[in-house]
């Protein structure tokens, strides 16, 4: 996969970019990823990318020609699926990850001050993108969040695979509790089926576990979750274990 990002602060990216298993999916060519200064498409000799509000009001806006220069010629070539981080998206979520990592390239367009001014949402963006109902300065953390979730999809970035079919969300329910070292801590002990070396025993339990996750944390994933007669007759026993009303269909 390749994305290609485009920002004023590319420094923000280079320590991201080198680190962990990230960097490793970097080093290793599994995932390229090439961050534009946007003030590299501008064409006035001071570099300038934003301006007053028509209609008057605080802040800048960000002006549109640099950016409509940067999507064109990044795209030239090959296609892009052109994303503009913004609060105004859908939020990102584990099937918009997945929906993007089915891309092969991508363009992340990360915004500041009051925002890009409209006409390039309408000509360049196929879709914007925001990590929750918040607003933040500039698009780049985005940019990275979205990244990293995109990476751990493509095969071979996170280690084992099991990591990351179990994480949260994959399946609709959170992921179930982990423990190591120490065995007891402070008179918490491990749950004693971990200790067992019986599998299947450990994948019911992980299982049942990660409903009771779903049902205290989450419990609007259910809804949607795949669930078969033994996790709806487990949540009934949970629900009433944490005095908490069964779950509806
Ligand atoms: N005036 C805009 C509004 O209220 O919709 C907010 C602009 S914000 C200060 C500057 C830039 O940060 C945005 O253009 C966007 O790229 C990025 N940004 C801010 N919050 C974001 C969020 N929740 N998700 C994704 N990007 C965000």
């Amino acid at each position: 996969m390749h994305v290609d990002i485009v920002t004023i602060f590319p420094e923000l990216f280079a320590p991201f970019l080198v680190t962990s298993l990230l960097g490793r999916a970097v080093e290793e060519g599994r995932l390229a990823v090439e961050v534009h200064d946007l003030r590299d498409f501008t064409e006035d000799r001071h570099r300038v990318v934003d301006d007053e509000p028509y209609g008057g009001g605080g802040g800048m806006v960000m002006i549109a020609p640099p950016w409509l220069a940067a999507v064109r010629e990044l795209t030239a070539e090959t296609p892009a699926w052109r994303v503009l981080l913004s609060p105004q998206g859908a939020r990102l979520d584990e099937a918009k990850v997945l929906d993007l990592v089915a891309r092969p390239r991508l363009l992340l367009l990360c915004g500041r001050y009051e925002g890009l001014d409209e006409r390039v949402h309408r000509s360049v963006v196929d879709e914007e993108i925001s990590l929750g109902d918040y607003v933040l300065s500039g698009g780049e953390l985005p940019a990275m969040v979205l990244v990293e979730a995109v990476s751990r999809k493509i095969p071979g970035v996170v280690g084992l695979p099991e990591s990351v079919e179990n994480d949260s969300f994959r399946d609709g329910l959170l992921d179930h509790p982990h423990y190591t070292r120490p065995r007891e801590l402070e008179g918490a002990e491990v749950p004693e089926v971990l200790l067992s070396g019986h599998h299947a025993k450990i994948e019911q339990w992980r299982r049942r576990e990660s409903l009771r996750a779903t049902l205290c944390k989450r419990p609007d994933l259910l809804a949607s979750a795949e669930l078969d007669a033994t996790d709806r007759k487990w949540l009934e026993e949970i629900a009433r274990e944490e005095g908490l009303e069964p779950a509806e269909d």
